[in-house]
């Protein structure tokens, strides 16, 4: 009999979204008159740009001529598509960022999850608590030392660098679940944390198009010195409603030497090394449809669905806030981090809600220790369903 990794027996089993469809479940069950409402949803709900979609269907047309007929393509994407997001994304904001350090992917998943592969077993790692949950178990699946840096209200919720050492450490902004973001400063205490500690950030920027505030960084990269310490991760799930399209891209800046044995490598070059052995490719289809963001109408697509899921996002937001609840996030990400009212766990209000308003949300200790006594809800409902869920919410608590 083979053995298994047991590794994996030290993961923590997550029953956090099956618990929750288990009760919603049970809850319309019992009362099939009501309407329940999901401000707990992770998953986008409009539809792709046309700009995107135009861009598939001339792909598929391709596919079905021997003259534009595509079958393997590069395992680091397509020239095309890596051109318009290296312009598209930073040099266009002034981020010297080049085709060449960009990997094209089926999405930030795979990426913040494999890019462990190649780093030695040996390095301790750092994660954020409350944290998306990804970054955890990978590391644990590999069997690293997982140090944890609690995020505070305090601190509004961004991470500060600890005084212990780590060697390679998470950060995501905008967050995913407070929505809160770190702001120059704190990314620049980050990259010299970095350089002291000869340790690698591992930058997740899948909220990115979010940011709407003046002056806060939208890539790690904006900082000077990150290029030899930062790798970053983009998707276009939220972005572009790719969730179930499938791609994104990491970028592993040039500069960036890892070292073992003495020697010093790329971490680029180990990485197209990982994605060579590994993985065969984004699909050309949706890679043409993903190009289609870059275009002038594609932008244009892009910014009417984030500004209607930042619609929602402030409704929430500005409803909790004039009617007493505490909360944050919601500015600059697609997640409201609501403080759980009258000193209530958020399984309690998870329970309290569903059963009170029939609203769906998600309990912050889901997310790590430190997310209980919170409750993310997310923007990417209908407009109408989130108004209602906000007057339900304060109905519930009045
Ligand atoms: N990173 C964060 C912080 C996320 O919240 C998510 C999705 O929920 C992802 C990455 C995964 O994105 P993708 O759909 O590109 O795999």
């Amino acid at each position: 009999m083979a053995f298994f990794n047991a590794n994996y027996q030290k993961l923590s089993e997550n029953y956090l979204f099956a618990t929750i469809e288990q009760k919603v479940q049970a809850y319309k069950a019992a009362h099939p008159e009501k309407k329940v409402i999901s401000l707990g949803i992770g998953d986008v709900t409009l539809p792709l740009p046309k700009a995107c979609l135009d861009a598939m269907h001339i792909a598929v047309d391709e596919m079905g001529k021997a003259e534009t007929f595509r079958g393997y393509g590069p395992y680091e994407g397509y020239e095309f598509l890596r051109k318009a997001i290296a312009e598209g994304d930073f040099r266009s904001r002034g981020v010297d960022i080049a085709a060449d350090e960009i990997f094209v992917s089926d999405g930030a998943k795979s990426d913040t999850g494999n890019i462990g592969d190649i780093f030695a077993k040996e390095n301790v790692v750092a994660i954020t608590d409350p944290v998306y949950p990804v970054y955890l178990d990978t590391n644990v699946m590999a069997g690293r030392e997982v140090k944890v840096i609690p995020c505070r209200e305090e601190n509004g919720f961004a991470p500060v660098p600890p005084e212990f050492h780590a060697d390679i450490v998470y950060l995501c902004s905008p967050n995913n679940p407070t929505g809160s973001v770190l702001n120059k400063k704190q990314l620049e205490a980050w990259v010299d944390y970095a350089k002291k500690n000869n340790a690698v950030i591992l930058y997740d920027a899948a909220y990115e198009r979010f940011i709407t505030e003046e002056g806060v960084p939208h890539s790690i990269f904006e900082i000077k010195g990150a290029k030899e310490c930062a790798i970053e991760f983009r998707s276009f799930s939220k972005t572009a409603g790719f969730t179930g399209t499938r791609c994104g891209y990491v970028v592993i800046p040039k500069e960036l030497m890892l070292t073992a044995n003495g020697e010093k490598v790329s971490a680029a070059s180990l990485w197209m090394r990982h994605q060579s052995t590994k993985y065969n490719g984004t699909s050309y289809i949706i890679q043409r449809g993903a190009a289609g963001i870059y275009t002038p109408e594609g932008r244009g697509e892009v910014e009417k669905l984030i500004a209607a899921y930042h619609k929602n996002a402030s409704i929430i937001r500005e409803g909790l806030l004039a009617a007493g609840f505490s909360c944050s996030g919601g500015v600059n990400a697609p997640y409201i981090w609501m403080k759980c009212p009258q000193g209530l766990s958020s399984w309690a209000l998870f329970d309290n809600l569903l059963e009170k308003a029939s609203v769906v949300g998600t309990p912050g200790a889901g997310f790590g220790k430190m997310g209980e006594g919170y409750f993310r809800l997310t923007s990417f409902g209908s407009t109408e369903d989130t108004v209602e869920a906000v007057e339900r919410i304060k109905k519930a608590f009045a």
